[in-house]
């Protein structure tokens, strides 16, 4: 019964475009800067070590093996973790398998230098084996997460790719222009404790903008929360602001803020209250009328940020 309108109403969108905006629509995708200029040498390396490389997969679990590397009596090698599992006997010959640390593989690994694995996606560097894992955890190349906050969604991919993929799977609200007004409609809020509206993206400065607004408990109390992620990595991010704006009955709540990375899920960005929270009772104060219906006009704007080269800005009054 209330599933016909927890989606975003977004009916009264009026979408001004900005003199700064490129006018550009969002079939316009960024180009990742990807550099080919190391791969012929990546390739290389890669041809090179395959061989050893196989060596260093552990054939129970497949994953990369790393120091105390384990093998049973005939030399069968596997990694920590599958030792622990496996009963004390060699998962390739049955035999017991004792205590045997294989200290040559762990030496030939240590000599390895890979490409990091998300080469094909435009990084182009090479690290020694072992600190190989830590680069590829926060490497700049690696996949990004779906953005979608409504379900759970498992596809990863660049940013062009998401974008597709958030207008043709989720069917969200594509926007071009950096300046939005919005509306978002619920009957029977107070029975409301935990939704997700539709996501909105904007595509403005050749980049794109997710605008969440969703309801939870705070504490004790029930809020709506609207906030901006930016699609990219946080160090871009913060070359971008955003002001949110909702009110009505002659009252304003104004935000304004740093969108955040999706790299950051949207529960952590809900979680750390980095956006506009607006309480309940005033939610539906605003919405005039009787409290029946929640009936929020957000309007917002993204806007980049100069580029201060001197570093070190120097806030009036906050400097003594
Ligand atoms: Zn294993
Ligand atoms: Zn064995
Ligand atoms: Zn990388
Ligand atoms: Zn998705």
């Amino acid at each position: 019964m209330e599933s016909d309108s927890i989606d975003c109403m977004a009916f009264s969108d009026v979408i001004d475009d900005d003199d700064d905006d490129d006018g550009s629509h969002h079939h316009q995708l960024p180009s990742l800067s990807k550099t080919h200029s190391n791969s012929t040498v990546s390739s290389a390396v890669h041809r090179s070590t395959t061989g050893v490389h196989e060596l260093l997969e552990c054939p129970v679990c497949t994953n990369s093996m790393y120091p105390p590397i384990h093998q049973c009596h005939n030399g069968h090698t596997l990694c920590s973790t599958c030792k622990t599992r496996v009963h004390n006997r060699c998962p390739t010959c049955r035999q017991e398998l004792g205590d045997i640390r294989c200290l040559a593989l762990e030496k030939v690994a240590e000599s390895l230098e890979l490409p990091c694995k998300f080469m094909s996606l435009g990084c182009p560097e090479i690290f020694p084996y072992y600190s190989k894992l830590k680069h590829e955890a926060l490497c700049n190349f690696r996949p990004y997460n779906c953005p979608y906050a409504g379900s759970e969604c498992a596809a990863v991919g660049d940013i062009p790719f998401l974008v597709a993929h958030l207008r043709d799977d989720h069917k969200v609200d594509m926007h071009t222009g950096c300046t939005f007004n919005h509306r978002y409609v619920k009957s029977n809020p107070q029975e409301v404790e935990n939704a997700t509206w539709m996501l909105t993206v904007f595509h403005c400065f050749g980049q794109y903008f997710c605008l969440h607004f969703e309801a939870f408990q705070l504490g004790i109390a029930p809020v709506y929360m609207a906030f901006l992620r930016f699609m990219g990595d946080e160090i871009e991010a913060r070359n971008y602001s955003y002001s949110l704006e909702v009110g009505g009955n002659g009252r304003k709540l104004i935000w304004e803020g740093t969108p955040r990375s999706i790299r950051d899920s949207h529960r952590k960005v809900r979680d750390s209250h980095d956006g506009l929270i607006i309480q309940r009772n005033m939610a539906l104060f605003f919405s005039g009328g009787d409290r029946k219906e929640l009936k929020l006009r957000v309007t917002g704007r993204i806007w980049k940020e100069q580029q201060n080269h001197e570093g070190g800005a120097c806030i009036p009054n906050l400097c003594s």
